[in-house]
């Protein structure tokens, strides 16, 4: 087919066709045809002006004429001339198309301003596809364009922050982190042994009653304390050993100001050669001033646990008073703060160590308690309630 069988009253049939078929093969002619469009172009803008600029279905279509997406003249050069086009010609085509689109873009723009007619096409309504996932869509959801204003401020997303427990124990693991300790984790459901015998706990202990303890079973229990992981540690591995415990436990407690029935622990113990006290003290009096500031003073004062021997509490001066004396420490500038000691050797038999070989400590402390040092709450019971005008406090 050669172009001068095409009528010659709308040159934009030709782009239906390949080059090839056009039979147009060097750029004079292709420079040809595209003046021969420039001008139909013009003529449709001619056409519009007399009949109906003032009519915005008109435009639209001169515009779908052009430059729409599946069929416009524009789109369809690209997908009959240039994509077939030989790699001489396509260098041409490309700039020639490029001067036809914006040229048809200009035209109709100055039409649509000097018209008063809105810049964005018709609301689009985008029908969701059938939904096939296991989710489903409620409504096809209606974009207007051109309804963007950037400049209204953005949706305010509430946005969830750690439980201020979750957040002292991080805190408090932090500092042991930097001290090498790892974290190891251990059941909620613990066997009477791990619980109690493996820790130097017998049957006849106070501890192991019924008022104090949830018993499953006659040997299951919900855990007491933390410390039953140090048994379960020490049969995994081998000294030197740097680990602590955070978890939960539990005890019969009555709910009141300063107990609830399940709580926080952070334990820790060190296992390794030549560990002393002096280590012990140490490590805790880091700790507690890299958790409470560098003021703090630390204090120890004997004390018993079945499965350290000796055994110490630990004191800190008082937060609140500057160890002055006040009625939060009851007039002895000093808090009770957590229980520690060295690792009693009864214990390393339950986990085959050398007990002539190491040494090591233990610690355990309430989450609650330092927390509520920390952060002045009087009342324990509102970590669990969930009220989010308390829990907002610590974002
Ligand atoms: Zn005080």
């Amino acid at each position: 087919m050669d172009s001068a069988d095409l009528p010659p009253s709308d040159i934009t049939e030709a782009v239906q066709h390949t080059l090839e078929e056009l039979g147009i093969h060097d750029t004079p002619r292709l420079q040809e045809l595209f003046s021969q469009l420039a001008n139909q172009l013009q003529k449709d803008m001619a056409q519009l002006a007399e009949t109906g600029a003032g009519e915005p279905e008109k435009l639209e279509a001169l515009r779908v004429r052009w430059l729409g997406r599946k069929q416009g003249v524009i789109r369809s050069i690209n997908d009959n001339w240039l994509r077939s086009a030989s790699p001489e010609l396509k260098r041409e085509i490309g700039q020639l198309l490029n001067a036809l689109r914006e040229e048809a873009e200009r035209q109709i723009l100055v039409v649509k301003r000097a018209e008063g007619i809105p810049m964005t096409p018709a609301p689009v309504t985008v029908t969701p596809a059938p939904v096939t996932a296991r989710w489903s869509i409620p409504e096809p959801t209606v974009f207007v364009t051109g309804a963007l204003d950037i400049t209204l401020p953005g949706t305010r997303r509430a946005v969830g922050v750690r439980h201020i427990l979750r957040r002292v124990m991080d805190e408090i693991t932090e500092i042991f982190f930097s001290l090498g300790y790892s974290v190891e984790e251990g059941p909620d459901i613990e066997s009477v042994y791990y619980n109690f015998e493996a820790l130097n706990i017998p049957e006849d202990h106070p501890a192991r009653d019924d008022q104090d303890t949830f018993y499953i079973d006659s040997r299951t229990v919900l855990r007491t304390h933390t410390s039953s992981v140090q048994i379960r540690t020490m049969e995994k591995l081998q000294p030197p050993l740097r680990i602590i415990v955070p978890g939960k436990a539990y005890r019969r407690d009555t709910p009141d100001a300063t107990h609830s029935p399940m709580f926080h622990q952070v334990e820790g113990l060190a296992v390794d050669t030549h560990i002393t006290f002096a280590d012990l003290k140490g490590t805790l009096d880091y700790f507690l001033k890299a958790f409470f500031g560098p003021e703090v003073r630390t204090r120890f004062r004997p004390s018993f646990f079945p499965f350290t021997e000796p055994s110490a509490e630990v004191d800190i001066s008082c937060l609140f008073c500057g160890a002055r004396g006040c009625r939060i420490c009851k007039q002895s500038g000093w808090i009770e703060l957590m229980g520690c000691g060295m690792v009693d050797p009864a214990l390393y038999p339950h986990v085959h160590y050398e007990a002539s070989r190491y040494s090591g400590f233990a610690f355990g402390m309430g989450v609650e308690r330092l927390a509520m040092l920390k952060y002045g709450v009087q009342d324990i019971q509102l970590f669990f309630q969930g009220d989010v005008r308390f829990l907002r406090q610590f974002r």
